[in-house]
């Protein structure tokens, strides 16, 4: 089959590989139909993420079509339409059995396209698989699922339900991109009473406001926390959420929130963020972190299927799933593409895709 291999930092290419069999009897064989690139598969080209070893085949967000079932596995069978989270669940360990996914000790967790080959693939080997895939529902179409691997539980999981967000809260989102604006859409399912997007890209900004967000910020020319104690009497906002993952972003978090509210870190930090206590102790503030685990995979299948949230705005760009290495070139360069999420099209599922190469999508056509 053909798949995206990571060759070491900064190689990567479209290559053939050996068909991915059952190894376990937990396993399943899908046929990946929709596919799509994430800001961490940069991160591992960037050679970042030293686990991932060479021959690795990247991707961790899909919708397929079980080929194969392994001789253990009871809740899907052969045709079965699936969404494969990024995160995969062993189900029997403490962890899983708390929901905790993401901390599975039982060979499960962010395993796809890290330390097992991904599914920016023609094929995926699925492990745990009765744990770990979800069958969706067939009036849907894979665009509509399949931001539901990764970006939407994770802002929802991480940002909003970590954070706590309430009827009426002013919630702050700093960092504007997928995970951000995916943090603007499910915040609003609480009825916010403002939500405020801070970025340093105006693209980044206008693609808030279509998502959903009140005000927006351009932290690079206006002073943040000044504006958001303009909006709050002085007080700071309810919650915050950190999607970007760089100290300044998370210590600006902590700043413009009010006593007793609720920071939200979302973003993957690699270096050391202040921690001001000497400010914080007073302020009766919470802090959360968190890897997503997608146990709302289920809750945010339901609000798609009754058109209570739509994931497909993030759609900016359409590849043939034999177009990755180019969409992989649009995808980061998202300052001069645009790119939101690239979809890659395996060419059998029922993506709305045209299959132009490189089609790019009138973004946020269709948010209201
Ligand atoms: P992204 O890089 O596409 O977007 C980050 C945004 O932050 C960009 O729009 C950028 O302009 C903005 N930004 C950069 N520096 C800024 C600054 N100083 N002030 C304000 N804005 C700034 O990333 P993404 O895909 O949206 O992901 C966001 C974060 O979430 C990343 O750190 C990612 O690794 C993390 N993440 C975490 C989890 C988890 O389980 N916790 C899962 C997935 C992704
Ligand atoms: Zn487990």
């Amino acid at each position: 089959m053909k798949a995206l291999v990571y060759h070491g930092p900064d190689q990567r290419s479209w290559d053939t590989v050996a068909d991915p069999t059952i190894a376990d009897p937990t396993d399943i064989v899908v046929r990946i139909d929709t596919s799509t690139i994430c800001g961490s598969d940069l991160h591992i080209l960037k050679g970042h993420v030293p686990e991932t070893t060479p021959g690795t085949v990247l991707g961790h967000e899909a919708v397929g079509t079980v080929e194969e079932i392994g001789a253990g596995v009871t809740t899907v069978a052969a045709g079965d339409r699936v969404l494969l989270s990024c995160v995969t669940s062993c189900g029997r360990c403490r962890f899983c059995k708390e929901h905790r996914y993401g901390q599975c000790l039982g060979g499960g967790g962010w395993i796809f396209g890290h330390l097992i080959d991904g599914m920016q693939a023609e094929y995926a080997r699925v492990p745990f698989a009765d744990n770990s895939v979800y069958k969706i529902p067939e009036e849907l179409s894979d665009e509509q699922v399949l931001f539901l691997a990764d970006i939407l539980p994770t802002a929802f999981e991480v940002g909003v339900l970590n954070g706590m967000v309430s009827p009426g809260d002013v919630v702050a989102i700093v960092g504007a991109g997928p995970v951000g604006l995916a943090a603007i859409l499910t915040a609003k399912l609480y009825t916010p009473g403002r939500i405020v997007a801070i970025d340093l890209a105006d693209t980044r900004l206008q693609s808030a406001l279509r998502f959903g967000a009140d005000v927006t910020i351009n932290n690079g020319r206006e002073d943040a926390v000044e504006r958001i104690m303009e909006m709050t009497d002085g007080l700071g906002a309810d919650v915050a959420c950190e999607a970007v993952g760089v100290p300044a972003t998370f210590e600006l978090a902590t700043e413009l929130i009010r006593p007793g509210g609720r920071v939200a870190n979302i973003g993957v930090h690699g270096q050391p963020a202040t921690l001001h206590l000497e400010k914080l102790w007073i302020r009766d503030v919470t802090i959360t972190t968190g890897l997503v685990d997608t146990y709302t995979i289920p809750q945010l299948l339901a609000l798609v299927s009754n058109g209570r949230l739509d994931p497909t705005p993030f759609v900016t760009h359409r590849f043939a799933l034999g177009d990755t290495m180019d969409a992989y070139d649009t995808f980061a360069d998202a300052a001069n593409t645009g790119a939101l999420k690239v979809v890659l099209d395996g060419g059998q599922g029922t993506s709305e895709s045209t299959r132009a190469s490189g089609e790019r999508v009138v973004v946020g056509a269709g948010i209201s």
